[in-house]
C-alpha cells in the first residue's frame, strides 16, 4: 500500500467556455479551453496541495486526450491508470452562466471515450495500493464504464481502501432525474466519506431545505463523514459522534467551477497524512476550514484547474 496515494476515478473533459461573461452559448464570440471532469479536478487539486494523486480513467487518442494527459503530467498526477481509446473522442462541454442567471450545457458524449473504460481495463493493482479511492457519479450513467466503476469499488472495498464519493450532479448529463437520483443513491452504503453540495441535498432528498433534520435522510450508518457544502456559507459535517457547521472565507467570487473539487482534494490531503481527523472533531474543523480555503480561492480566478490553489495560496488565507 501507498499511504499516501489517492486515486480518483471518472471523466476528464474540455469544458468550452465563452470568452464574454453572461452571454448563451449561440452568442458566444468565442470559447476558451478549460480542462475539468470532476474527479481530474480532485486529483490535480491533491497534487497542487503536496499530496500523492492518480488519475483514472480513459481519454480519446486525440488532441484533447493528449492536451488532457499532458496536463495531468504537468501537474504530477500520475497517469498510469489513464487508458486511450483510439476509436473514441476526448468528452467535450460547452458551458455557460446566461445573464439570466441559467446555466446552459451542451455535451459531446456520443459516446465519448471516457464512457468506453471497460472492467477489464482497470489497473486493479493502482486501486489497490491506494489509501483513498474516489468517485463521481457520472461513470454510472452508461455502460460498460458503469461496470467499471462498480468493479472498482468492489476491488478497492476488498482491499481496505477508504472510499470518497462526491455524486457531482449534473442533471443535464442523465437521461432523466428519476435515473440520477436512483443511480446516484445506489452506490451510497459503499462509501466511507461522502461530500454533497446545498443544491445535491435538496435534489437526493427531495425535500426544499438544508437543515440537519434533511442531511440525516443521507446518512447511513456505514459512513464515517458526510459533508454539505454551502458555497460563500461554508460547510457542514456529520459523523457517528458529532456535528457541526465551518464557516466560509469572505472573497470575491468571479467562477465557483471546480470549489467543491478544490474542497474534496483538500480534505483528502490532509486525511491520508492523518486519519485520527475522522474521530477527533477539533482536528476535523481545522481540516475543514483549510477545505474552505481551497475552495474559497477556487471561485476568485475562471476555470477550475487553472484556478485551484498551491499550498503556499492555501495556507496564506488560512493564516490571514
Ligand atoms: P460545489 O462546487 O460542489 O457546488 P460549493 O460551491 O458549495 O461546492 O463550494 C465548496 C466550498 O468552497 C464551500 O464549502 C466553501 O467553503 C467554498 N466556497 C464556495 N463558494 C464560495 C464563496 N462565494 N465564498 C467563499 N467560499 C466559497
Amino acid at each position: 500500500r501507498d499511504d499516501r496515494l489517492i486515486v480518483s476515478f471518472g471523466e476528464m473533459l474540455i469544458d468550452f467556455v465563452p470568452t464574454v461573461s453572461g452571454v448563451s452559448l449561440a452568442e458566444a464570440p468565442g470559447f476558451i479551453k478549460a480542462p475539468g471532469g470532476a474527479p481530474a479536478n480532485v486529483a490535480i487539486a491533491v497534487s497542487r496541495l503536496g499530496g500523492r494523486a492518480a488519475f483514472m480513467g480513459k481519454l480519446g487518442d486525440d488532441e484533447f486526450g493528449r492536451m488532457l494527459a499532458a496536463i495531468l503530467r504537468d501537474n504530477d498526477v500520475s497517469d498510469e491508470g489513464v487508458t486511450f481509446d483510439a476509436g473514441a473522442r476526448t468528452a467535450l462541454a460547452f458551458v455557460t452562466l446566461r445573464s439570466d442567471g441559467e446555466r446552459e450545457f451542451m455535451f459531446y458524449r456520443n459516446p465519448s471515450a471516457d464512457m468506453l473504460l471497460t472492467p477489464a481495463e482497470l489497473d486493479l493493482d493502482l486501486i489497490r495500493r491506494a489509501k483513498v479511492f474516489h468517485y463521481g457519479s457520472i461513470s454510472l450513467i452508461t455502460e460498460p464504464c458503469r461496470s467499471a466503476h462498480l468493479k472498482a469499488l468492489e476491488v478497492a472495498k476488498e482491499a481496505g481502501v477508504l472510499l470518497s464519493y462526491d455524486p457531482n450532479l449534473r442533471l443535464p448529463l442523465w437521461p432523466s432525474a428519476a435515473e440520477a437520483k436512483e443511480q446516484i443513491l445506489s452506490i451510497w452504503d459503499q462509501a466511507d466519506i461522502i461530500k454533497v453540495s446545498d443544491v445535491e441535498l435538496e435534489f437526493l432528498t427531495g425535500k426544499d431545505s438544508v437543515e440537519d433534520e434533511v442531511a440525516l435522510l443521507l446518512w447511513r450508518p456505514s459512513l464515517k463523514l458526510l459533508l454539505v457544502t454551502l458555497g460563500e456559507k461554508g460547510c457542514k459535517y456529520y459523523t457517528k459522534d458529532f456535528r457541526g457547521a465551518v464557516d466560509a472565507f469572505k472573497v470575491s467570487q468571479i467562477d465557483t467551477t471546480g470549489a467543491g473539487d478544490a474542497f474534496v482534494g483538500a480534505l483528502l490531503t490532509k486525511l491520508v497524512d492523518d486519519m485520527s481527523v475522522l474521530q477527533d472533531e477539533k482536528k476535523l474543523r481545522e481540516v475543514l476550514r483549510f477545505a474552505n480555503a481551497c475552495g474559497a480561492i477556487t471561485t476568485t480566478k475562471k476555470g477550475a484547474i487553472p484556478a485551484l490553489p498551491s499550498l503556499a495560496e492555501a495556507l496564506a488565507l488560512v493564516e490571514k
